[in-house]
């Protein structure tokens, strides 16, 4: 395992300076802040960040990508979570999608879709979490049996986050027996949301925000060329795609806007000394995570695969970020107003939003099932 203090170059700091400026021409002309990808999903802007050359940055240039740097990726999403952007409407292709393309997709998925979610065009979901699958994702029971030409996909999804607008849900399904190894039969298919058979019933959160969905499958026919990478590798494929879930600023970044406006509130004031230290506390461990996330993004552009240094950051993350809204929640103090501009009403939506982080992409004790697991296999290896 290793973490690297590496700092920008020249190179990367023009950029985070020109995503500044972005940003600050886009709030000059009315963009809201929000929780980054908590926040109310908008294309429009999007397709403005695309048009940027900021979506899809790291698909190699022979896709039809910019062929950028993961540390340049990671640029660009520090600045946009940072200033409280509404990404998430480009963010599951962006992250995670666009990657399955280049590593598994065939040729017709590399042309039709790394160009589009480049251009901010097409915008995907996740179908993996079913009732009764979710640290367990193994036992999905969601299945597609051999029709003429393709699938017939049968079941259940939950907790779909931005199934209400995307194209294309990747679902995780059965496509043969699993005869006692329940990793094997497995396979992702990309099924059209508009397509016949396929309903996406809203689940809201406690203040009313649609940000999850059930997504039902009823007979839905998929055709062939819609199976995503090979049919029955869907578990190998389905946890590489979880590594790049768990490895990015997003990890401990989402609350950031709020840790922002409350600075500038109290930069000010005179603070008694346990508010400091508690503030201080809280930046001291930000800068620290925001150090082992970037030496991830540098170890993704030498070809390393950080998996467990990944699982580690989100872990650390998520707890930071559940702990600091707590700290703010206790500090700002009193009842607070969802509908309040400014601090107040973005802290309460952090309230209501931060027990997920340590749940979404995988459970935190999941995920410390998965760096013990490695440490030991690489203890062997090395024994
Ligand atoms: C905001 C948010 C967005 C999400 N978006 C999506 C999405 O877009 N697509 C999607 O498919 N899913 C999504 N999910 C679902 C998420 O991946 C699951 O909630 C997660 O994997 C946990 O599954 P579960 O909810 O079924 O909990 P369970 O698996 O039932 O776990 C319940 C509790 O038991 C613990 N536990 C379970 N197994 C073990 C174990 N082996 N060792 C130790 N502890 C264990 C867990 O840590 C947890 O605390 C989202 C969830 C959230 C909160």
């Amino acid at each position: 395992m290793r973490f690297a203090a590496e700092p920008l170059t020249e190179d990367e700091l023009r950029l985070r300076d020109e995503v500044r400026e972005f940003m600050a021409q886009e709030r000059a002309n009315g963009l809201g802040v929000g929780l980054g990808i908590n926040a109310e999903a908008d294309m429009e802007f999007s397709r403005r960040v695309a048009a940027r050359g900021w979506v899809g940055m790291t698909i190699p240039k022979e896709h039809g990508g910019p062929g950028r740097t993961a540390v340049e990726r990671f640029v660009v999403v520090e600045e946009m979570l940072a200033a409280g952007a509404p990404i998430s409407a480009h963010w599951v292709g962006d992250r995670q999608t666009a990657q399955m393309f280049v590593r598994f997709g065939s040729e017709e998925h590399q042309r039709e879709f790394l160009p589009r979610i480049v251009a901010g065009d097409v915008w995907f979901c996740l179908g993996m979490s079913e009732p009764d699958s979710g640290s367990d994702l193994a036992s999905v029971r969601t299945r597609a049996t051999r029709t003429e030409g393709g699938w017939l996909l049968n079941g259940q999804k939950v907790w779909t986050s931005g199934a209400q607008y995307a194209d294309y849900v990747v679902t995780l399904c059965r496509t043969s027996p699993a005869e006692g190894r329940k990793h094997v039969g497995l396979s992702q298919l990309l099924v059209d949301l508009r397509a016949d058979g396929v309903t996406v019933s809203p689940i809201r959160l406690l203040n009313g925000f649609h940000h999850f969905n059930e997504v039902h499958f009823d007979d839905v026919f998929v055709p062939d060329s819609m199976v995503l990478g090979q049919e029955g590798d869907g578990w190998h494929q389905v946890t590489s795609e979880l590594a790049h879930e768990r490895s990015g600023p997003d990890r401990f970044l989402s609350v950031m806007p709020v840790l922002a406006r409350l600075y500038e509130e109290l930069r000010h004031r005179d603070l008694p000394d346990d508010v400091l230290t508690s503030l201080g506390r809280t930046f001291s461990t930000y800068m620290t995570l925001r150090s082992m996330s970037l030496s991830i993004a540098r170890a993704l552009d030498r070809g390393e695969t950080p998996a467990v240094e990944a699982a580690l950051v989100k872990d650390l993350g998520t707890q930071f970020e559940q702990e600091a809204i707590e700290q703010l929640r206790t500090l700002v103090g009193g009842e607070l107003d969802p509908t309040a501009p400014g601090l107040e009403g973005l802290l309460a939506d952090a309230v209501i939003t931060a027990p997920t982080f340590t749940l979404r992409g995988g459970t935190n004790e999941v995920l410390r099932t998965v760096v013990w697991k490695s440490l030991q296999r690489s203890r062997k290896e090395s024994a």
